[in-house]
């Protein structure tokens, strides 16, 4: 079994590749440096390109059997090392090790399932005279950018996807998470032809460099949108195709029919997993009048019980924030909404400390138009709003920029899926929130993304349509 502990390399071409400098991994429980990870130079980066580049042609006309069963090895190799992965997921990433776990386990779970998807071939035409269809070809070199938050998850929804079709890649994680996957990278380099996979770290350079290289032909994009709008700018040179997945500011609509008790710690960790870090996280909670102080109450109760600490200590339920830089944003959130004179029902005073941790905050219906509620907080701070009318909440609801996904809280299913079909977003949930599988589409409207990731939409987005049509009798041809 690997113990995780020796140095952090990238992988190019599949060997082990040091830089000249590094950059500093930082525990957010501690705020110690745990890692150097390498920081990668253009050169380098040019290198990784070529290497998949050459790596191309023959992964591309490798049997799909092959392929299936290298993007299976992915699944094999995290599963066989899920607990050292875990571990030094939580002393990166900060979340307590039992969901560091589960985030290792669901990526295996990811790519043994993304192995065995098929890719369609559409018969257009097959007349008499005529046989059209259209495939699916690779389309070459895909960069592939991942934020912090779920470092290994959203790297696989990436790699299985563009592999299994046929494409090399290259991987740059989060300069805050990049310990995991260069891990990954490593232990997989006995298993796949050099240069399919490569992975390289660094500073906030590399990201722009990979996204204007013009021997890049497919981006692969996960973080915000303000970065995604960037990363849209740089891809026009050669014409990238694209994929971005970014930024929500999720609604959960709460009905007066919710059987409180059951709902309650539901609802708590849609707005609080992973410290409120997750995309689709519940970032408005509107909840109608006649339950406010039911639920208010409810989830006041439950966030007491909730313990905030360290991932790697036994109980911790909610680790700190990521990183410094996302600590202050969240920060200065809370201090604007205190200067405003909102109300805290729970939390809002962050403690002096080593490591970024800041208390389940829950703002007591604050105006629509504050900042707690129009911007994507990304830590455990969550706007309680109260509303009257469906047709008020839905309006309230869709007044964003983005469109990422929602949730439905009702005993009425049919007028719950009613009102989901009126919101303005990628993905409702009723009753539930956070479903999401291999097999389903998932992406955002508006400014949540561009494209999809997952299902056979999400898979086919690694591909570019070839129609083959030919005249079944060349006698019929010439004549014509
Ligand atoms: P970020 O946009 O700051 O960074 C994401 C990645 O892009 C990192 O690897 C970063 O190094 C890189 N990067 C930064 N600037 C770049 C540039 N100019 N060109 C190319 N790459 C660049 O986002 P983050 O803070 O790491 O992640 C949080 C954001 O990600 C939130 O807005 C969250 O909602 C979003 N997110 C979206 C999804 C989704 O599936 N829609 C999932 C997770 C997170």
């Amino acid at each position: 079994m690997t113990r995780f502990d020796g140095d952090f390399t990238l992988t190019i071409d599949g060997r082990s590749v040091t830089t000249p400098t590094a950059i500093d991994v930082i525990n957010p429980a501690t705020g110690q440096v745990i890692a150097q990870a390498p920081d990668c130079t253009s050169v380098l980066l040019d290198e990784a390109v070529a290497a998949a580049r050459r790596a191309f042609p023959a992964w591309r006309a490798t049997p799909l059997e092959q392929r299936r069963a290298a993007v299976a090895k992915f699944a094999e190799v995290l599963a066989a090392h899920a607990q050292d992965f875990a571990r030094l997921f939580t002393l990166e990433q900060g979340r307590p090790v039992a969901k560091a776990a589960q985030e290792i386990m669901g990526a295996a779970f990811w790519c043994q399932t993304v192995s065995q998807q098929e890719i369609p071939v559409v018969v257009n035409e097959d007349s008499a005279e005529r046989r059209s269809e259209t495939r699916h070809v690779p389309i070459g070199v895909v960069g592939g950018i991942v934020p912090w938050n779920f470092p290994m998850l959203l790297g696989v929804w990436k790699i299985a996807p563009a592999l299994l079709t046929g494409n090399t890649i290259v991987i740059k994680p989060s300069p805050f998470t990049p310990l995991t996957m260069l891990k990954l990278a490593e232990l997989m380099r006995e298993h796949l032809p050099a240069g399919v996979f490569n992975v390289v770290s660094g500073g906030d350079q590399l990201g722009p460099w990979l996204t204007a290289h013009p021997d890049v032909d497919k981006v692969s994009f996960t973080g915000s949108s303000a970065t995604g709008r960037r990363v849209m700018e740089s891809a026009a040179a050669n014409l990238k195709r694209l994929t971005l997945e970014l930024g929500g500011n999720d609604a959960a609509i709460v009905m007066p029919d919710v059987n409180v008790e059951e709902v309650a710690e539901k609802l708590f960790w849609a707005a609080f997993g992973n410290s409120g870090q997750i995309c689709i996280a519940t970032k408005r909670m509107y909840v109608h009048k006649d339950v406010y102080d039911a639920v208010a109450h409810a989830l006041v109760e439950y966030a007491r019980k909730v313990k905030v600490g360290d991932g790697l200590d036994q109980g911790t339920d909610m680790g700190p924030v990521q990183n410094k830089v996302q600590f202050d944003r969240v920060k200065n959130l809370i201090e604007d909404a205190r200067a405003s004179g909102l109300n805290f029902l729970v939390g809002g005073d962050v403690p002096q400390a080593d490591g970024y941790f800041v208390p389940v905050t829950i703002v007591d219906n604050p105006p629509e138009n504050s900042r707690v509620v129009q911007e994507e907080a990304f830590g455990p701070v969550l706007p309680l709003l109260k509303f009257d009318e469906v047709d008020e909440v839905v309006a309230r609801a869709n007044a964003s920029e983005y469109g990422l996904a929602g949730s439905i809280w009702s005993a009425d299913v049919d007028k719950a899926v009613e009102i989901a079909s009126r919101l303005e977003t990628g993905t409702v949930w009723i009753n539930e929130t956070q479903y999401i599988m291999p097999w389903t589409p998932f992406g955002g409207h508006k400014q949540s993304g561009v494209g999809i990731e997952n299902g056979s939409e999400g898979l086919l987005e690694y591909t570019l349509p070839q129609t083959i049509s030919f005249r079944k009798s060349v006698a019929a041809s010439a004549e014509s």
